[in-house]
């Protein structure tokens, strides 16, 4: 018998555990659809810029490494941020890999990360694939942060981090902005507020990062209409992203992503009148919403509606059938009962979702 049979090897036998038990991120397809699930900007770079973007990418040497600090990107992004000069920039293949970057720098033995729940999913995901404890706090009743349950919860789990997404995601709220800073005074470790949404949102934390040391402000380029280059952006003090440069894997900005990210963020204004379009349309879709009878909406400071209905799983089975998709969130926590989630589309897109879902409503 040779060695290869005789071995043991299995993903069971070899495998962490806990990597055994998740469930990899699951993309639903969405070809054809009116796709509303995602929280992508749903327009298209007018022409001109399009073009330019295109003579951009022809230009750009594939056949070399990307500049490895992504020196001119970080200068336009700078700008286009507003990130204080005292605070350093770190760049990431998406802020989700900086999440990662951040978890893994602080997977000390017994190192905890907290963050509000209902929330970003991924916070606890990326905690598990790097080995740390997974602490969350329920949010109050009417998913307003409870200041008093997290205070507590730092204080009996001591966490590394705490992930503070501003406006949360799935729930689309601004946390109040004196209790988020009591938390980062409190915090006996690093807090990161998420600015996924600051497009959206018109409130931020960057403008004083210099205000508490243990602050880090994240962001991304996704759902401001650059979901498909893969950018985010973590700011805070120099010491702290020195370190976690460290395990930032070479190159992880790709040379298009530079190029292409620099030149339309260089006059950002295409992309926020994209962003103040959809603020408008969102106040549109909220209304229609509440005006149909069994529905719940709820007020939202980021570009996706968080609603209730009496079956949310019969609901969005029947709306991807006729061909709209949203997110289902039934299941996922027991404050979301029977909760949707739809990302503000074009107003076509609304509009057709808005006669799907009365329509199922009404039979
Ligand atoms: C979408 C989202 C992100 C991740 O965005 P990337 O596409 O990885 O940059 C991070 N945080 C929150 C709260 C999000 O909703």
């Amino acid at each position: 018998m040779n060695e290869r049979s005789s071995s043991a090897a299995s993903p069971q036998t070899l495998v962490r555990p806990e990597i055994l038990a998740l469930s990899a991120y699951h993309v639903p397809p969405a070809a054809g659809m009116v796709k509303l699930d995602a929280m992508e900007n749903p327009y298209r770079l007018p022409a001109e810029a399009a073009r330019s973007v295109g003579r951009l990418a022809a230009e750009t040497e594939l056949n070399r490494y990307p500049d490895p600090s992504a020196a001119e990107l970080k200068s336009v992004l700078r700008a286009a941020m507003g990130v204080p000069a005292g605070a350093e920039l770190l760049l990431g293949n998406g802020s989700d890999e900086i999440i990662q970057i951040i978890a893994m720098a602080l997977a000390r033995p017994g190192a905890t990360l907290l963050a509000p729940e209902p929330g970003f999913v991924m916070y606890r995901m990326i905690a598990t694939f790097c080995g740390l404890r997974y602490v969350g706090v329920p949010l109050a009743e009417d998913f307003a942060l409870d200041r008093a349950a997290v205070l507590a919860a730092m204080g009996a789990h001591r966490p590394a981090v705490v992930f503070l997404a501003w406006p949360n995601n799935p729930t689309g709220n601004l946390f109040d902005a004196g209790d988020v800073a009591d938390i980062i005074r409190a915090a006996p470790g690093l807090v990161v507020v998420d600015e996924a949404y600051h497009a959206f949102a018109g409130a931020s934390f960057m403008a004083r990062l210099g205000e508490f040391p243990n602050l880090l402000v994240m962001r991304t380029l996704s759902k401001l209409g650059l979901a498909g280059l893969r950018l985010g952006l973590l700011a805070g003090a120099p010491a702290w992203l020195e370190e976690f440069d460290k395990l930032r894997l070479p190159y992880n900005i790709n040379v298009l992503t530079q190029a292409l990210a620099a030149q339309l963020l260089r006059d950002p204004r295409v992309l926020t009148d994209q962003a103040a379009a959809i603020i408008a349309e969102r106040t549109v879709l909220l209304t229609a919403l509440r005006g149909i009878p069994g529905v719940r909406a709820w007020d939202s400071a980021a570009n996706f509606i968080l609603l209730r209905v009496a079956d949310a799983p019969g609901v969005f089975a029947r709306l991807k059938a006729q061909g709209v998709l949203i997110k289902n969130l039934h299941g996922s926590h027991a404050q979301l009962a029977n909760c949707l989630r739809v990302t503000v589309g074009t107003p076509e897109e609304n509009a057709r979702f808005i006669e799907t879902l009365r329509q199922i409503l009404s039979c």
